[in-house]
């Protein structure tokens, strides 16, 4: 996965490149796919949610710029997968997923496998989470049709934020970086994630499932 699909498509940094290489990723994939588990794909992990696909999960990670000393809020933790690659790769990770029962699973598979520095939280991610901010990086799993002003605010300085923003069906995946008084913003390419349901977000159908 990690010669074909990470380094032969232009993933350079080596701690990228090292995380890939050490979290199994088929611990986080529903048991009825891990012979899937390291194809060029997402894969459903239930409530209709999916586990990104690994160039993306990658691409997303060597974006944020991260050297190990950073404090990171990642939105959507979902099967707990990328959190696992990014707290390899950072002191802190500060995880908020909307639904409970990911949560629940992600933060089993975590503890077996001793990521102690991810905290997650069940609420509605589109606030942030401002307690702990602000932020040396902000990752969202999930597609937004903007960027929530939460985020803006709860970033550092010299801070990076990564995020997948546009329709429903395709997002274009955009990396904020906030200057002194201003936010530089450049296109990191197309990308299709799962909607980023919440307050500042998409709305949630009348029969979602949220537990917040
Ligand atoms: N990073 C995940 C992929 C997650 S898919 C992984 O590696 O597996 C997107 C996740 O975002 C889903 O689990 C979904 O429930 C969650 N999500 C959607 N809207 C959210 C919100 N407002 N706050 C927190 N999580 C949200």
């Amino acid at each position: 996965m990690v010669e074909t699909q990470i380094t032969g498509r232009g993933i350079k940094q080596k701690e990228v490149v090292d995380a890939m290489l050490k979290v199994p990723r088929h611990l986080f994939t529903e048991e009825t796919f891990i012979s899937q588990a390291y194809n060029d794909y997402p894969l459903p992990i239930g409530g209709d949610q999916t586990i990104s696909q690994p160039y993306i999960v990658a691409l997303m990670t060597e974006a944020l710029k991260l050297d190990g000393t950073e404090k990171v809020l990642e939105i959507g933790t979902g099967s707990g997968y990328q959190s696992a690659v990014l707290s390899l790769m950072a002191h802190k990770v500060y995880s908020v997923e909307r639904l409970s029962t990911l949560a629940d699973r992600a933060r089993k598979i975590l503890d077996s496998l001793l990521c102690s520095n991810v905290v997650i939280r069940v609420a509605d991610g589109t606030l942030g989470w401002a307690v702990n901010g602000p932020y040396d990086a902000i990752i969202v799993t999930a597609g937004s049709p903007e960027v929530p002003e939460a985020y803006m605010q709860q970033l550092k300085v010299g801070g990076r934020l990564v995020i997948p923003v546009g329709g429903e069906q395709a997002q274009e995946l955009i990396r904020v970086t906030r200057l002194e008084g201003a936010f530089k913003k450049e296109s990191l390419g197309g990308c299709r994630f799962v909607k980023l349901v919440g307050k500042y977000g998409w709305r949630a159908k009348e029969t979602g499932s949220a537990t917040y």
